[in-house]
């Protein structure tokens, strides 16, 4: 191999690789090499005349790059609002290429269909709302005031209960309910074993309903009476949702009323809220264009 000192000594038909390329060549073999001070590196040099010249991208090649960059093009564009977003946050929901804020709306119309069917299947069943009043709100605190409605508003039950706990002045402010009301009440074991028939088999609608299951497996436990298994809906989880809000609201602000946290009046505030929103599904079915 033959190695040149300095540029001035190569001769006119041995090229770098570089300037193979500017002149339209691609390299062949290495024929010798050239010291260049400036980076202090050896460049290989090839033989012009052994080169091969480039050949110029065909009509469909330059075809094929374009369709190429159409595709990642379409790969990041939102099929609703054609908005074009980056390969990160392109999300796909039903089959669709979505844009971040297309997917959410998406994602929000179907938690409010979902809320609207779970409104419509409580109407085609029977089912019991429950309400409790509560020495408070925390883990141990008990049941001190139990109500059970039926579909058509009928109170089945309805009592206080005597707590094996004082009730704290800052619930009695609350429901107004004191130690000398429940003095005289049933306790939780007498007034469960009346309770749980009428919801064996039935469908469940509690205004927060992890609160009360939570205060009745308490209060079960107890008096080592069996945990219930109860078919269940959370009338407050269904509400937020079908208004599409992602918090959850106290019953008077659901109702636009203040009830004042009797177990009887929330279960009927409970119930007139259920209907409300019936009221509201059959009015756009009756007014729409027949797609609902
Ligand atoms: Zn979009």
């Amino acid at each position: 191999m033959i190695e040149y000192k300095h540029w001035g000594e190569v001769p006119e038909h041995l090229k770098s690789k570089t300037s193979l390329s500017k002149e339209g060549f691609k390299p062949n073999e290495i024929r010798a090499k050239v010291y260049q001070r400036k980076g202090r590196v050896w460049i290989d040099l090839y033989d012009i005349n052994e080169a091969i010249p480039k050949k110029k991208a065909t009509p469909k090649q330059l075809a094929a790059l374009e369709k190429a960059r159409e595709k990642a093009m379409e790969s990041r564009t939102c099929e609703v609002c054609f908005y074009v977003e980056s390969y990160q946050t392109i999300e796909f929901y039903n089959g669709k290429r979505l844009c971040r804020s297309c997917y959410e709306y998406e994602q929000i119309k179907t938690i409010i269909e979902d809320a609207r069917s779970i409104f419509l299947s409580w109407k085609e069943n029977d089912f019991i709302i429950i309400d409790t009043e509560t020495t408070g709100l925390s883990l141990w605190d008990e049941i001190i005031e139990i109500s059970c409605l039926d579909s058509k508003g009928n109170l089945l039950y309805d009592t206080l209960v005597k707590p094996t706990i004082p009730i704290p002045s800052d619930a009695t402010e609350i429901h107004g309910i004191t130690n000398e009301d429940v003095s005289s009440a049933p306790t939780w074991e007498k007034v469960w074993k009346e309770i749980e028939p009428l919801l064996i088999s039935k469908k469940i609608l509690i205004y927060n309903k992890d609160f009360d299951i939570s205060k009745i497996s308490h209060c079960c436990s107890l008096y080592n009476l069996d945990l219930p298994i109860l078919d269940s809906d959370c009338v407050m989880q269904t509400y937020a949702d079908y208004v599409g809000s992602t918090r959850w609201m106290s019953l008077s602000n659901a109702v636009g009323y203040y009830i004042g946290h009797r177990a009887k009046n929330d279960s009927y505030a409970t119930l007139e809220l259920i209907q409300r929103v019936w009221d509201e599904i059959n009015d756009i079915r009756g007014n729409g264009d027949g797609n609902v």
